[in-house]
């Protein structure tokens, strides 16, 4: 989507610090990091929130969240939490589906 800032970020026009890549995802580093570990796993192709995830595109979810294990163990991360915010309520603010990895710090639960 050409107004969108993480279709933006995956096609290299915006710059980003990278953690991993393929063909169907894109990782990089949060720019306002929440925890010591602060990366995000986004799909290549847009889609807009959790909530636009059906059958013909959950493959790539379950793909993001193999990237996830796979990265997390490079980085030497043994526990960590996965956020998706859909919604402005729930405090997305990028409407490009996204999957924060947070790690590095102690979680509260349940989340403010
Ligand atoms: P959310 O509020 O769940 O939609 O998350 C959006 C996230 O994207 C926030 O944590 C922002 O800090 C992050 N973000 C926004 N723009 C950039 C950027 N250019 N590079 C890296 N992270 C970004
Ligand atoms: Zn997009």
């Amino acid at each position: 989507m050409s107004d969108c800032i993480f279709c933006k970020i995956a096609g290299k026009e915006i710059p980003s610090r990278p953690v991993y890549e393929d063909d169907l995802c894109y990782a990089f580093y949060d720019l306002e990091p929440q925890a010591p570990t602060h990366f995000l796993v986004i799909p290549k192709q847009h889609i807009a929130c959790a909530l636009d995830i059906d059958a013909s595109n959950a493959a790539i979810v379950g793909h993001c969240y193999a990237v996830i294990a796979k990265v997390a163990k490079q980085l030497g991360i043994e526990s960590y939490r996965v956020v998706t915010n859909c919604g402005e309520q729930a405090g997305q603010t990028v409407f490009h589906l996204h999957f924060h990895v947070l790690a590095g710090r102690d979680m509260t639960w349940p989340p403010g």
